[in-house]
């Protein structure tokens, strides 16, 4: 498949069997800015479930694909994605093309810039059994099971101090959970 060129969008495809077979221009150069540095063969002919985080959503992301190929009909679903200078609101959109080739494609709706030193911080720690962000709309789950903003959290899990024991992970909030399986059925 080739990909059309345009600057709001980030765009990649998957063949039958899930393995990423084109990115276009714009995918590096926002993988680039998220602070991921690779390069394109690092993700060409990979399967798709090597760059999802966490069961629950590969599992989603999964079941959304299959929606996709036996409907025939595209998804399009908003999630957020910040960066350290910015909140980004952006929609994917699943949509399927000859011998069962799904095309996501992600559109950026609104930016809100933000100076959030932390943030970096914040998604670079990864480990198992830990505090929670939400891989969607990037909530963040406190220790009292509430979810909020990721600037609230960040304040409130004293990050800026740098906290060396601080543990993230990433999963699904309650809300995303709930409207990712409502639209996978
Ligand atoms: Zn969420």
């Amino acid at each position: 498949m080739t990909l059309a060129s345009d600057k709001t969008q980030i765009s990649y495809s998957i063949d039958k069997n899930n393995i990423i077979r084109s990115i276009d221009t714009n995918f590096m150069a926002f993988a680039k800015a998220n602070g991921w540095d690779s390069a394109e063969s690092d993700v060409i002919d990979r399967h798709l479930g090597e760059f999802i985080s966490g069961n629950e959503i590969k599992l989603l992301t999964e079941k959304l694909i299959d929606k996709v190929r036996r409907t025939k009909h595209p998804i399009s679903i908003p999630y957020r994605c910040d960066s350290p200078d910015a909140r980004r609101y952006l929609e994917m959109r699943l949509q399927l093309f000859p011998d069962n080739q799904i095309l996501f494609a992600n559109r950026i709706l609104r930016v809100i810039p933000q100076n959030l030193p932390g943030y970096s911080l914040l998604r670079s720690t990864n480990c198992e059994d830990s505090d929670c962000v939400c891989s969607w709309c990037n909530q963040a789950k406190l220790k009292d099971d509430q979810w909020v903003d990721i600037d609230v959290a960040i304040r409130s899990l004293d990050l800026m101090a740098g906290n060396p024991e601080l543990k993230i992970t990433h999963g699904l909030c309650n809300s995303c959970q709930a409207a990712l399986t409502k639209a996978s059925e």
